[in-house]
């Protein structure tokens, strides 16, 4: 008997561990819950909430192949090898198999619980599925993992062209196992959980389904992606994905957004628009932090990747942090942005990118933080690309913007969102200010009755103070 454990991947389709365990032969599934984990991994409860939601809409799928589901609570990942491998002994599993997890802890969980079953003649078979490429197997001439993006960038294409991944075929229905007696713990929902949770309230936001993610990612393809060079970059049109909490909770797989991206070339790497290119390139930078992850496991134990700037002098400043959490910064752009993430569980790309920027320049506050605050709000919380993204805008990662060249968060504000609509829809008190005046509402006229905090920082006096910062180390 087969095991398909699985993990941050709960779909049917193009789906590697589980197409090969059903070659092998018979299959039970397993899912392990782990709440409490979870919260040690600073887990969104918005992205708990999203991942039970689909736990459910994947136990009826699995139905429908004939693959009974075990829901086991293990409270605690130090304690998943013992509690899977007695799992296998129970129900006679001879293998497991599973789509590879890359962070620190779960490799490591994953070997000692290898350990175990080799004891007992069992096996787990570990399968490259998150990332397009196997992690590991991309390298420069001297064999060693890029640290560069475009030289990254350059190596997938040179691969891509020799032909794309293909995605798996379709499962089909296994004879029926007969085991009624096998203890199927139900899946547990957020509200009992949580109960109460605002959370609740964002569920019609993020519907679950992996034919919901094929719809969005159809969508996409088909109006979207050709002005997405164009628009990608304004917080308050609808022209990115929005694929992120799918792609990361793997109800949608890499292959098929790459062959989507390609089905009007017949599935041949032929770029015909820049759309089309710069949303390729959006998924290789997914692709690269997530190798990044695996080559350079010091990011996920809260190391910067740039050794030196573990030297920076971070201010310890809590009523700033406060401010920029509760989006109380009175700096318009950014205070919608953090608005947004706390009523969504998302943030646009450029906004991110932009609140993260005055977080750490501005305000020079620990990128750490700020990561952390993502990760506890995110519905797309992932630890690779929301530690990639810090780093990058902290000057502290792999290939990250330069320490001076610091964004200016007016500046981005009134070319990204001119009219200022984005910040009308997160920022109500600002509502009635015109074009000009509510990117900086206090620029001309410092004693507008306005219910919106003044400015926590003067933005000329705190880049010069984190250039100096940067300087010094
Ligand atoms: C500070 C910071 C933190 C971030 N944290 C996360 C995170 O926790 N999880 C996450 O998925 N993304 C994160 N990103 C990357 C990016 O902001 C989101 O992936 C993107 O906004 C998701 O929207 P979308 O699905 O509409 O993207 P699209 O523009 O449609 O892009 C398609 C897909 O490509 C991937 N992608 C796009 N941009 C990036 C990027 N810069 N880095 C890595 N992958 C990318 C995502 O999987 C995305 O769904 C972060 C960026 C920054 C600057």
């Amino acid at each position: 008997m087969q095991f398909i454990w699985f993990r941050q991947d709960l779909r049917i389709h193009d789906h590697a561990a589980l197409w090969h365990a059903t070659q092998a032969g018979p299959c039970i599934a397993l899912v392990v819950i782990s709440p409490e984990q979870w919260a040690l991994h600073n887990d969104a409860a918005v992205k708990i909430d999203f991942y039970l939601r689909q736990l459910q809409a994947l136990k009826t799928q699995l139905k429908t192949l004939n693959i009974p589901l075990v829901i086991r609570h293990i409270p605690f990942w130090k304690d998943i090898p013992q509690g899977v491998f007695q799992l296998t002994q129970q129900l006679n599993i001879n293998c497991i198999h599973a789509n590879i997890e890359l962070g620190v802890n779960e490799l490591k969980r994953d070997a000692q619980l290898q350990k175990f079953l080799e004891k007992d003649n069992k096996s787990l078979e570990l399968y490259h599925d998150r990332t397009l490429f196997p992690v590991g197997s991309i390298r420069n001439k001297s064999h060693q993992p890029y640290q560069v993006f475009s030289a990254f960038k350059k190596n997938c294409y040179e691969r891509l062209s020799v032909s794309l991944p293909q995605c798996y075929p379709q499962i089909e229905v296994q004879a029926d196992l007969q085991l009624d007696s096998l203890e199927d713990e139900s899946v547990c929902t957020f509200a009992e959980l949580y109960p109460d949770h605002p959370s609740i309230k964002l569920q019609d936001r993020w519907p679950v389904s992996e034919e919901y993610a094929l719809t969005l990612l159809d969508d996409f393809i088909n109006d979207k992606v050709i002005h997405y060079e164009k628009e990608r970059d304004f917080p308050h049109l609808d022209s990115t994905s929005q694929l992120s909490p799918y792609l990361n909770l793997g109800m949608i797989s890499i292959r098929q957004c790459i062959q989507a991206l390609f089905r009007r070339q017949h599935g041949h790497f032929h770029i015909e628009h820049l759309g089309q290119q710069t949303w390729l390139d959006e998924l290789l930078w997914r692709e690269f932090y997530q190798h990044i992850l695996f080559d350079f496991p010091q990011v996920s134990k809260h190391q910067p990747f740039k050794v030196d700037t573990q030297k920076i002098q971070w201010r310890d400043a809590p009523k700033d942090l406060t401010a920029w959490q509760q989006g109380q910064t009175g700096i318009p752009i950014v205070d919608a942005g953090m608005r947004q993430l706390l009523a969504t569980g998302w943030m646009h790309n450029r906004v991110r990118m932009i609140t993260a920027m005055f977080l750490t320049k501005n305000l020079l506050i620990d990128w750490r933080l700020g990561e952390q605050w993502f990760m506890q709000h995110l519905i797309d919380g992932d630890l690779a690309a929301n530690n990639g993204g810090w780093q990058w805008c902290a000057s502290t990662g792999t290939d990250s913007v330069p320490y001076f060249r610091i964004f200016n968060p007016i500046s981005q504000s009134q070319k990204f969102d001119t009219n200022g609509d984005y910040i009308r829809q997160w920022v109500p008190e600002l509502a009635h200010l015109d074009a000009k005046a509510i990117h900086e509402p206090y620029a001309k006229n410092l004693n507008l009755a306005l219910n919106y905090p003044q400015p926590i920082a003067d933005l000329k006096q705190t880049r010069i103070r984190a250039i100096e910062a940067f300087k010094s180390i």
